[in-house]
């Protein structure tokens, strides 16, 4: 888990925690206008609880009977404090805190082992901490305008729109059926034609039906992967391997080293044999790729990957000359 992601959730968890306890005080205040008497009942409850706990370090005869007493009383006093709520029209645990997760306490934590919520906080934290969030707004299913593809033919017989309609469709249908299949998806082809687009449209529906979803160009992945190797930054590796989807923009933009090459391959490796998805985008063609990078890198990658090429014209010169018009 990347520490400055696992310090952010943990503050999240401590604002949950101070608003119901701020909610709470608010709830006693107004009880103890409205019915003192079950305050008044609360403090003799806590003052059982205390003279409870002190017998039960002092030796003594009779100590069972001693403790069964005070809790038979402890039993009555909560019973009459939650019929003179009811009675009144309270909820019965309205002087009772009241958790976002009950599992946990919004703690995070079930003794050591993490709960089930703190994965929801990561992906929220995941998501406020990606270069996507501001994309995002505009870059979805519904802003996909197919209108931009040429429907002349290109390159053989499918043109650009045809092409594109297909991809758009199966590309719903990866998102709708995300936790049923282990799909991986290389996007090629020529600079502008929708590629990652395409990628942000996936990743803010998975995003918003609450998949942890990492989006990195690949020089930024490879700053990552520097960071979590040369300053044993584990979290962030670890939540790049475990993430649902990593999306590597831009493949081959990265400066090419022996190290990012090496570090790209082990990644890739590790996620495919977790079956964790990847969407990878890059202009290359598939042969420019295997000049590039290691034939054990391509055939991960040509193998395990359906491959969706893109082509037509730079839809971002064509938007651009729209707008000037
Ligand atoms: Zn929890």
């Amino acid at each position: 888990m990347n520490k400055t992601f696992h310090s952010q959730i943990m503050k999240m968890y401590e604002t949950v925690r101070k608003n119901e306890e701020l909610k709470l005080k608010n709830r006693k205040m107004e009880i103890k206008k409205a019915l003192p008497q079950v305050i008044d009942i609360e403090n003799e409850i806590k003052k059982l609880s205390v003279k409870l706990s002190l017998i039960a370090i002092k030796p003594m005869d009779n100590k069972d009977a001693a403790i069964n007493s005070i809790k038979n009383k402890m039993i009555d006093l909560k019973m009459k404090k939650s019929e003179l709520l009811v009675s009144n029209g309270y909820p019965m645990d309205y002087l009772s805190i009241i958790y976002k997760c009950d599992k946990c306490k919004d703690t995070g934590y079930i003794y050591t082992k993490k709960c089930d919520c703190y994965k929801r906080y990561l992906v929220r934290v995941g998501y406020e901490n990606s270069d996507l969030k501001h994309l995002l707004d505009k870059h979805s299913f519904k802003n996909f305008d197919i209108n931009y593809f040429s429907k002349d033919f290109y390159q053989g017989s499918l043109s650009p729109r045809a092409n594109m309609e297909r991809i758009y469709k199966s590309s719903i249908i990866y998102v709708e059926d995300f936790k049923n299949h282990d799909e991986n998806l290389l996007f090629y082809g020529n600079p502008g034609t929708g590629k990652t687009f395409l990628s942000h449209c996936i990743a803010k529906d998975l995003i918003d039906a609450g998949h942890f979803v990492i989006y990195r160009t690949s020089d930024d992945l490879i700053s990552n992967l520097k960071d979590a190797k040369f300053n044993n930054n584990t979290g962030l590796y670890e939540s790049l391997v475990d993430c649902d989807l990593l999306i590597i923009d831009d493949l081959g933009t990265e400066q090419l080293s022996d190290f990012s090459k090496k570090e790209l391959f082990n990644l890739l490796n590790t996620k495919l044999l977790k079956d964790k998805k990847m969407i990878i985008s890059t202009n290359y063609a598939l042969d420019e790729l295997s000049s590039i990078y290691s034939e054990r890198f391509t055939s991960r990658l040509f193998g395990n990957f359906t491959l969706k090429k893109f082509f037509g014209d730079d839809l971002r010169l064509k938007v651009a000359r729209l707008k000037r018009r």
